[in-house]
């Protein structure tokens, strides 16, 4: 996928401060924060979006929501509470079609 941004994260083409990576999945910071906290959890997989998941991708949903939790809890929000979106399609948002969840927190954020 070489016109995809996040797979040129992944693959380390593109420069961005990972600030988690395993075999599997990667977490940065989004270049454009909406809130004080604003990451990205990226399988390393290409996966367009929720839409495109297979059944083996299963596992991976879990992880990645696993590391959200993880990473909300790192960066003292895990008590004051955050937002998990994947943003899914056209009408859902989805700017970047490859699979991202984002968290976002440390402000109280609107409905
Ligand atoms: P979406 O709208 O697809 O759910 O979210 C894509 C997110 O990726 C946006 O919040 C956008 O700011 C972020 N983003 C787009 N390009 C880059 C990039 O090159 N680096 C990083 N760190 N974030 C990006
Ligand atoms: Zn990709």
């Amino acid at each position: 996928m070489d016109d995809c941004v996040f797979c040129n994260i992944i693959n380390k083409i593109i420069q961005s401060q990972i600030l988690f990576e395993s075999p599997d999945l990667i977490v940065i910071n989004d270049i454009m924060p909406k809130a004080p906290v604003h990451l990205l959890v990226i399988p390393k997989k290409h996966i367009p979006g929720i839409a495109h998941l297979e059944a083996a991708d299963e596992v991976i949903v879990g992880e990645i929501v696993f590391k959200a939790k993880e990473m909300a809890q790192k960066h003292g929000i895990g008590e004051s509470g955050y937002k998990l979106v994947f943003n899914v399609g056209p009408d859902g948002g989805q700017t970047v079609p490859h699979l991202h969840l984002h968290l976002l927190g440390g402000k109280k954020l609107g409905e």
